[in-house]
């Protein structure tokens, strides 16, 4: 049994001043067996302090945790158990490989440390250089080593120990973009092989889509939402979270006799129906994707605006259109070439409604992000 399970979970720090950081925020979650769950959010949001809390670097203020069936941390009762007795690997962004010791070494250290024999010890580290396509290079020292590779020490001596459960922290933000995709899909096998349970701490949002059978977004020490990368992306339930998993443009509105218009636009409303949770809002916010508004110049049913700009992208054709006072980006096929200046019309695909953000969050936001 390798699920995970935390339960009103704290965890405060105290700061300079003499006051208190809420770090991780009363959350509870539930990672199954194999699953591979991300946790993604913007710096200082409490990933790392969660996962340390799990490994057992990091007392809770309150709360459980439990792997398995075994409690490792239960705050009331003063119950911890070490890191080492938890049966996790790790690897974190920094490359933590020792300078001093060679590939094998580094690998073979948490066995050392174990003090096993040195037939079985052998075997361990050979396989686990194998799996990371280290084979070869157990006499060479890291810093002859490229970034990647010196990362691959890292998950071999994690897997070394024949863990059930695996945390990983950033521990592909220090690579360039080609390796980093390399790397997700050889975590991904990895995972196969071994059908481990993992945690991959990202604040990508394309990477934990790409890795996770589900993941959560946190803020400010707070689990916002938990769900599959599909669901997370097509329907965020704030707009905190759309604003994170993808390209956004946020409109503001005005609602007038249940009508929308956008913000500096008296006469025309948005076909656009105000949900019911938005109750009897007089603003609020339309969220749209840049590839989920339908841009033509003949007038259909669309909304006209001025194209204000035209860029040419790889993969589209960037618009920036005016509607009212305000400005949202299109992105359309390149065969849909329309004249900076001209009025075109748009028409929103899956548009979703969200209130203000207060003032207040964004600033505490801010303030959280540790350099
Ligand atoms: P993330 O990994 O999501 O970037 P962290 O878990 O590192 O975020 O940090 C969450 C919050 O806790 C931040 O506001 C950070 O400043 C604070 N924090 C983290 N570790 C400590 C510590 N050892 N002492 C005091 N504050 C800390
Ligand atoms: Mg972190």
């Amino acid at each position: 049994m390798d699920h995970i399970i935390l339960k009103d979970v704290t965890k405060r720090f105290p700061t300079r001043d003499g006051g208190s950081v809420t770090a991780v925020n009363n959350i509870n979650l539930t990672i199954e067996e194999g699953e591979c769950f991300a946790f993604l959010g913007p710096s200082g949001c409490g990933k790392t302090t969660t996962l340390r809390m799990i490994a057992g670097f990091e007392d809770l203020s309150e709360g459980e945790i439990w792997l398995g069936d075994k409690p490792v941390s239960i705050k009331k009762k003063n119950h911890y158990v070490a890191p080492e007795h938890r049966g996790l690997g790790m690897v974190f962004q920094s490359f933590a490989v020792w300078p001093h010791l060679n590939v094998f070494e580094n690998v073979a250290f948490p066995l050392r440390v174990k003090n096993m024999n040195r037939t079985d010890l052998n075997k361990a580290v050979t396989e686990a250089l194998k799996h990371t396509s280290l084979n070869g290079l157990e006499n060479v020292y890291p810093s002859d080593l490229s970034g990647g590779q010196q990362q691959r020490i890292a998950l071999a001596r994690s897997l070394v120990v024949n863990p059930r459960i695996m945390l990983l922290d950033e521990p592909l933000s220090n690579l360039d973009p080609k390796l980093r995709e390399s790397m997700r899909f050889e975590i991904k096998q990895l995972q196969k092989k071994f059908n481990f349970t993992i945690i991959f701490v990202t604040h990508d949002q394309s990477e934990a889509m790409a890795i996770s059978d589900r993941m959560l977004v946190m803020d400010m020490g707070n689990i916002i939402q938990s769900d599959t990368p599909t669901t997370l992306y097509n329907k965020p339930t704030s707009k905190f979270v759309y604003g994170f998993l993808g390209l956004s443009n946020f409109l503001d509105i005005e609602v007038r006799d249940g009508k929308a218009y956008p913000t500096g636009e008296p006469e025309r409303s948005i076909p656009f129906e105000i949900p019911e949770e938005a109750g009897s809002a007089t603003e609020g916010v339309l969220a749209s994707r840049p590839n989920e508004i339908k841009i033509s110049r003949e007038e259909t049913t669309g909304y006209p605006v001025v194209v204000e700009k035209r860029l040419y992208q790889t993969f589209c054709i960037e618009y920036h259109v005016r509607i009212g006072t305000q400005s949202i980006r299109v992105h359309a096929p390149h065969t849909n070439v329309l004249e900076e200046g001209s009025t075109a019309h748009i028409e929103f695909k899956n548009p979703r409604w969200y209130p203000h953000e207060s003032v207040e969050d964004e600033r505490a936001r801010v303030e959280r992000q540790v350099i």
